[in-house]
């Protein structure tokens, strides 16, 4: 059944812009999605067997870059703060969690098909609900229909009742059942929380628009624990933390908003929830949603599992189930933004340029060394500067092609500096530093190299 119905859907995938967006934007999504593919950042799955539509592979560059999202992520909800502490969760769990989670019951959603061209949609992301944007026929859709999102497997050998297994649809409820685990063993005490990085499985009905929406996908998410008089507080201070985490890394205040759900949108357990939107190609859309969940998860777990998730606050000789502020957020689609935010075209001696704009921590190598020519007594040296780089920082090394040429892929793929090794260089042991942005070069002795892109690659 299922293998059937992936086949329909992949099929009907929307790998490129819904009708209404604006031709420069689709040239834009067009140009980014080209890019992708040719410089090594994504590349579609599967291809040499006609591809797997709407699932990726990270190339080469797109590897590096996806790491540096999460580790942006990391340094600054994990290692700079002293309330909240990591986590690396299984993948695989028994229906026990997705049950007292409420995924078995309710992570669905409505689906129709059209009955004029066979086009499957999910009812709520439709701009009318009752023509198909696939082929415009109008009244066509079937009752629509609840399918659940979640991946079902099965553990060992037999198939059958009890080895249902389930792919997590999201990192969340990794913290929430290790919550007891985590308060004993880390010493913390709320307000604390605890933070994962990690890949999600969603069996969406309309994946689509590159890697925006995709069956696989990777999160990172912190649950943060809170007394409940404290809940308002901490919801306000993690909106605006959040917003100012993408403002903090590159992306322009104009292409960011925060937007409150109105109460028809609100899940029935959320008191509030806002979404951090980027200005995507097709319009403002999710990055990241941030929600004030109350205490529903832990009570829900407790009451399934028979533990108690609770906080005994000996102070005040008080117990409680603290309440959790929820910032969630997608990795693999936060790069796509940091993609479409830095991409920028100039003209340069009639050449087209094309750079990535990229915050330092964002950009997959930080520095490129560049023999100017391949001959060995250039390539010998620059080796040595390499190394010298390479225990610092992630390093491009790149002698084909003229020097020019290689500036202008090291731009692609948003280098911040090249630095390159010529013939002067034997004598007076320095090197030419370009910088990205600005094309500015300068020339430094090798001596005084680390330190000089220390003070600037922060
Ligand atoms: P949407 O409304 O776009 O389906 P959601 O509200 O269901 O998203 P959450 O469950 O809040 O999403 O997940 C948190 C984050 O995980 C989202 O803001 C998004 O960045 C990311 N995410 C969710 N589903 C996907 C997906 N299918 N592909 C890529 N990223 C996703």
């Amino acid at each position: 059944m299922r293998d059937v119905s992936l086949g329909a859907m992949a099929e009907s995938d929307d790998t490129n812009l819904s009708a209404e967006s604006s031709g420069a934007d689709r040239d834009l999504f067009d140009k980014v999605v080209n890019l992708s593919k040719r410089r090594g950042i994504v590349f579609p799955s599967a291809e040499i067997y006609g591809g797997f539509r709407s699932t990726y592979d990270y190339g080469p560059v797109g590897v590096l870059m996806l790491r540096n999202v999460k580790e942006a992520w990391w340094r600054s909800m994990v290692q700079m703060r002293t309330d909240v502490v990591g986590l690396d969760a299984a993948i695989l769990s028994p229906p026990a969690v997705w049950e007292a989670s409420g995924h078995l019951a309710n992570f669905s959603d409505p689906l129709v098909d059209c009955r004029n061209c066979g086009a499957r949609h999910r009812l709520d992301k439709l701009d009318d609900p009752v023509v198909c944007p696939t082929c415009d026929a109008r009244g066509q859709f079937t009752e629509p229909r609840q399918f659940n999102l979640m991946f079902q497997t099965h553990a060992g050998p037999v198939q059958g009742a009890g080895h249902e297994v389930y792919l997590r649809p999201e990192t969340a409820q990794g913290m929430f059942i290790n919550f007891a685990n985590v308060l004993y063993t880390s010493r913390k005490k709320p307000p604390f929380g605890i933070a994962q990085i990690g890949k999600s499985f969603r069996n969406e009905i309309t994946p689509g628009n590159f890697v925006f929406r995709t069956r696989e996908f990777e999160q990172m998410e912190l649950e943060f624990f809170v007394p409940p008089a404290e809940a308002q507080r901490w919801y306000e201070y993690w909106c605006d933390a959040r917003l100012n985490w993408y403002l903090d890394h590159g992306i322009a205040p104009e292409k960011l908003r925060l937007r409150a759900h109105d109460a028809d949108e609100l899940s029935h357990y959320s008191s509030d929830t806002s979404d951090v939107e980027f200005l995507f190609p097709w319009g403002w859309d999710e990055l990241e949603g941030i929600a004030n969940r109350g205490d529903y998860d832990l009570t829900q777990h407790a009451a399934h599992s028979g533990e108690k998730l609770e906080y005994y606050d000996q102070a005040n000789n008080e117990r409680y189930v603290p309440h959790v502020i929820e910032p969630a957020a997608g990795a693999t689609r936060t790069m796509m933004a940091f993609l479409m935010a830095a991409y920028d075209e100039e003209l340069v001696n009639d050449d087209i340029r094309h750079v990535l704009r990229l915050h330092h921590r964002i950009a997959p190598y930080k520095v490129a060394v560049l023999p100017l020519s391949k001959k060995a007594e250039l390539v010998g040296p620059c080796h040595d500067l390499f190394e010298m780089l390479a225990a610092r920082w992630m390093v491009d090394y790149d002698e084909t092609q003229a020097i020019g040429k290689r500036y202008r892929r090291q731009d692609e793929i948003g280098t911040p500096y090249c630095v390159t090794f010529d013939f002067d260089s034997l004598e007076d042991h320095a090197v030419t530093v370009r910088d990205r942005d600005s094309m500015e070069q300068v020339r430094l002795p090798i001596a005084e190299l680390v330190d000089w892109l220390g003070e600037r690659l922060t």
